[in-house]
């Protein structure tokens, strides 16, 4: 997971300009290491990102509310399951579960199309890398779904 957040492409207008992608590549891994907790990470992110120095503060869209917490939810989830999915991948394995959350509405898409039941790993990567590290959004299903879904994906041994 550190490997990826070291390397992989952060799609986003938040991060773009100067060394903010930098930046928010630390604050993930040291989220990730449990150097910070989420509310921490998310603090850090709001300081050392701050809207007024970025190329788009003029811009509620790419700044709506939460912008914070929502980039540091979804960035970590992606993260979390592409090193999940890629290492099912490494193994020769093509199937993965996704559990049920109960700390997700019922109604969401993840929830009533993803969670309990199996999906082929490649697909899952290939939604994921698409929609979070190329930037062009995928309306699938997919994991994560949205900012706050906490969905992840499980090996099946
Ligand atoms: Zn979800």
């Amino acid at each position: 997971m550190l490997a990826l957040i070291s390397t992989n492409k952060i799609s986003g207008k938040v991060t773009e300009g100067g060394d903010r992608l930098d930046k928010f590549r630390q604050i993930l891994s040291r989220l990730t290491n449990d150097q910070l907790s989420l509310h921490e990470a998310i603090r850090e992110v709001e300081h050392q990102l701050s809207r007024h120095l970025s190329i788009h503060a003029g811009s509620n869209q790419v700044f709506a509310s939460n912008w914070a917490e929502r980039l540091v939810r979804t960035q970590f989830s992606r993260f979390y399951n592409q090193a999940v999915l890629e290492s099912e991948i490494a193994k020769g394995k093509n199937e993965c579960y996704v559990p049920p959350s109960s700390q997700e509405q019922a109604t969401s898409q993840c929830s009533q199309t993803l969670a309990g039941r199996s999906h082929d790993v490649s697909h899952l990567l290939k939604l994921l890398v698409t929609s979070y590290e190329d930037g062009k959004w995928d309306k699938s299903p997919k994991i994560p779904d949205h900012p706050h879904c906490t969905h992840v994906v499980k090996p099946i041994s």
